[in-house]
């Protein structure tokens, strides 16, 4: 089969297009004819060696569909021909955490690597029958995002009528937001960089659109649209830049969510601000395994649309991550296998 394969993390240049033997699936595992992957901020990650070094070339990527086209001993439920999503979290699946429907809590969790190939081995729990009505380009674009904003906004308890700012709103994890919490019924302020994007953003959901320039504080207009009382819950993406704004935008007793900082992963904060207005900070990584197939039911139904901004051909990955890092793109970036 083809793949994408990194020997050595750097550039977009070290993605490299590449023959490599079939994968077998063994017990318990099935193996999948990948035919979309989706593109996520992680693999920039992987790629630049942020999670370490390789000990062997690595395969990125962790969201997909396709077919399954190999079933391992004891891997039933599954035929082959049968049309699946990834689901990209893996667990020990015998802890405390796994039973209770936790995985993302589990000492062993992690976000397995391996899509941007034209076949995948994965235990027969990582994948989920893909619905019909949607593409493999579509399906291949919902896991990550989505599956981490169900997951925060439901232990945020975002609930009707609460306000939600969300930095960052062009990007996969931003609209995957919008569109959950406009399906809650929230009042949606969404912050992007480019007014290019203002129309779109309020057709998916957002409710108002802040254009920031990068350096501008924030906190004034999200007083001036809430009464002065503040956002209920913030959604920060970006990290350095905008954390400590998103601390003083949300109200006293609401919830600050942190899920990545693709601008940088540092900050220096005065602890009274947190713990004087009884502030909830949450860490946000992924979710439960029970939330992609619910997911995709309502992509299903068309309760939820995806967002795709532009596909490419496996081979041309490296330019889908150069794209991604250019940051002007608007909804989730898919390569074709
Ligand atoms: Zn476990």
């Amino acid at each position: 089969m083809h793949a994408i394969r990194i020997h050595q993390p750097g550039d977009p240049s070290v993605l490299v297009y590449e023959e490599v033997s079939n994968p077998e699936p063994g017990p318990g595992e099935v193996r999948v004819r990948l035919r979309a992957a989706g593109v996520n901020h992680r693999d920039i990650w992987v790629r630049q060696g942020a999670f370490g070094a390789f000990s062997e070339p690595l395969i990125p990527g962790s969201d997909g569909a396709g077919e399954i086209d190999a079933l391992g001993p004891g891997a039933r439920d599954y035929a082959v021909g049968q049309k699946v999503v990834i689901s990209p979290g893996v667990s020990c699946g015998r802890c405390v955490f796994c039973l209770s429907g936790q995985q993302n809590s589990c000492p062993h969790y992690r976000i397995l690597d391996g899509t941007y190939a034209e076949q995948i081995v994965v235990p027969v729990q990582n994948v989920v029958p893909m619905p019909s009505g949607l593409t493999f380009i579509e399906a291949a674009s919902i896991g990550i995002p989505f599956v981490t904003a169900e997951d925060f906004l439901t232990r945020a308890q975002a609930v009707s009528g609460q306000t939600i700012v969300v930095w960052g709103a062009n990007g996969g994890v931003g609209l995957a937001t919008i569109q959950l919490a406009r399906i809650r019924g929230m009042r949606i302020l969404a912050i992007v960089r480019s007014n290019a994007f203002v129309e779109r953003l309020k057709q998916v959901g957002a409710s108002d659109v802040i254009v920031w320039d990068g350096k501008a504080l924030l906190t004034p207009d999200i007083l001036n649209m809430t009464g002065s009382k503040g956002c209920d819950i913030v959604v920060d993406s970006l990290g350095q830049i905008s954390f400590m704004q998103s601390l003083d935008m949300v109200r006293r007793g609401g919830t600050v969510i942190s899920v990545g900082s693709t601008a940088g992963g540092k900050i220096q904060m005065e602890l009274g601000q947190f713990f004087r207005r009884r502030l909830t900070m949450l860490g946000a990584y992924m979710g439960s395994s029970a939330i992609l197939p619910r997911i995709l039911t309502l992509f299903a139904r068309g309760t939820l649309v995806p967002e795709i901004d532009k596909t490419f051909p496996l081979q041309e990955a490296r330019d889908a991550h150069i794209h991604m890092e250019s940051q002007r793109l608007f909804g989730k970036i898919v390569l074709d296998i």
